[in-house]
């Protein structure tokens, strides 16, 4: 690695205070030494936007082939399909129709049928933390509080992050999940997410209070970044995060926009999520913020400009279209709203953690109809019941009253548009990578809507098999089985 401005040294001895100095540098050693825990699953003919133009490794030599079929089939950007079956070649689409047609031009190729069931694009999560575990999580109600002990416990969190970060990946998986995004500090979490099999982005959290200067934070976390994308799964993405208004001052903000922008890369942030973050922003007071800063060392005096965080964050260059925003839950205007559609920012949608930290209900609606892109994400388990994402959803539909096809794109091809990864994922369409969810439901004729049925299932531990690239990744018969 050529990143001596990061200072491994200062990052684990600055990083004890954080708790994540030692795993954030593990990450980075397991990933300069291209051992470790590397990557391993590398599929054919990845064309995901990192390698689409560098010609990318050719596709899987071995040509296989499978149809997946069962008594419905809903593409999401296409109408259902009765009895639909859908041909996987290397990885991805190469057919989607009715099983009669399928198997007759593909005759010899292996068909899995699930006849009692429907098979939907898998989900698309945009914003979770996988370094979390369920049972212990800090308590909620209000979000200064929840962070005040989250701090206290990083310490004790370090032993177990990667165990939680690997428990959240299957639940992920288990529950129809087939692309995420992580994000962590550094990037942490990174090896949990490529063991898993999913596909998905990694969001390199950076903290400049760990730096003297705005330039030294930003290079260090480009160079984190530089080295966690060698020797990476061809669906596994890392991009950089700028954790939140509260966190990263506003010239580290500006330069890590700027650089991001200049390479076409992604850009994750949290962005008015919490009455703390909005007053703080506005005022200069966090209503109990404050004890974090201390507790960092902080000075965090960059608050009280007089606007909301979503002025805020368009002034120091944060928003674009390839920002994804996460929440938006707290005191978003319609000005605030005008902001995202003209900027062209995509926002990730976590209504049960919103509530679950007294941070509001983000106004989604009014966002789909502006035509701002949104996609659902969990968060983490310590703000979140689940790593379902269909459940995730659900919550959403019945919080705003929207209808289960709006729902089951949210929780699919919005995602992937958020993301930027539509061409790759979250319907199933010729072309795209074969990634699915076969759900324990098979919708009736008439009346109900069968994608309200299909995720009132998928919510409920209903998924029997989650295909990522056309591979199971999970199939549940076959687990019970054994
Ligand atoms: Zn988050």
């Amino acid at each position: 690695m050529a990143e001596e401005r990061f200072s491994r040294a200062r990052f684990i001895r600055l990083g004890a205070a954080l708790g994540v100095g030692a795993a954030g540098a593990s990450v980075l050693a397991s990933c300069s030494d291209g051992g470790g825990e590397g990557p391993s699953d590398v599929r054919g003919g990845g064309s995901t936007e990192a390698d689409e133009n560098s010609g990318g490794p050719t596709a899987d030599a071995t040509g296989d082939e499978i149809i997946f079929a069962a008594g419905l089939l809903l593409p999401v950007s296409a109408p259902p399909v009765r009895d639909g079956a859908l041909l996987v070649r290397n990885g991805r689409i190469a057919a989607v129709g009715p099983i009669s047609e399928v198997e007759r031009d593909n005759s010899g190729v292996e068909v899995r049928y699930f006849p009692r069931h429907t098979i939907i694009p898998g989900a698309v999560n945009t914003h979770a933390h996988l370094g979390f575990r369920r049972g212990d999580a800090p308590r909620g109600g209000s979000f200064s509080g929840w962070v005040k002990e989250l701090v206290s416990r990083l310490p004790e969190k370090e032993s177990w992050t990667p165990e939680a970060a690997r428990g959240s990946a299957r639940e992920a998986v288990e529950s129809g999940t087939t692309f995420i995004t992580d994000s962590s500090p550094f990037g942490e979490c990174l090896p949990q997410l490529v063991e898993s099999g999913l596909a998905g982005i990694v969001f390199a959290e950076f903290f400049p209070f760990m730096f003297d200067t705005p330039e030294e934070a930003v290079n260090a976390i480009e160079n984190a970044v530089f080295a966690l994308r060698e020797r990476l799964p061809s669906r596994v993405l890392v991009e950089m995060s700028v954790h939140a208004p509260y966190t990263v001052d506003p010239e580290s903000s500006r330069l890590a926009a700027t650089r991001t922008r200049e390479r076409g890369e992604r850009l994750a942030i949290h962005l008015s999520e919490s009455p703390e973050e909005v007053e703080f922003v506005r005022k200069g007071t966090g209503g109990g913020l404050e004890s974090i800063f201390e507790a960092f060392g902080m000075r965090a005096d960059w608050g009280g400009v007089g606007v909301s965080p979503v002025q805020y964050a368009e002034s120091v260059g944060l928003l674009g279209p390839a920002t994804i925003a996460a929440h938006l839950a707290t005191g978003v205007s319609e000005e605030d709203m005008e902001i995202l559609v003209r900027t062209g920012v995509a926002a990730a949608h976590c209504p049960r953690s919103n509530e679950y930290l007294g941070c509001g209900v983000s106004p989604v609606p009014e966002m789909l109809d502006r035509g701002i892109r949104v996609g659902m994400g969990t968060d983490g388990l310590w703000s979140s019941p689940s790593m379902n994402l269909f459940e995730e959803t659900l919550f959403a539909i019945e919080l705003h009253g929207l209808d289960g096809e709006t729902g089951l794109k949210l929780a699919t091809l919005y995602g992937a548009q958020a993301l930027g990864v539509e061409k790759e994922t979250g319907s199933l369409e010729s072309g795209k990578w074969a990634d699915c969810a076969v759900v324990e439901v098979a919708p009736g004729e008439a009346g109900e809507s069968p994608e309200m049925q299909v995720l009132e299932a998928a919510a409920s531990g209903g998924v029997a098999a989650t295909v990522v690239g056309g591979e199971l990744l999970y199939d549940k018969l076959a687990e019970g089985a054994s």
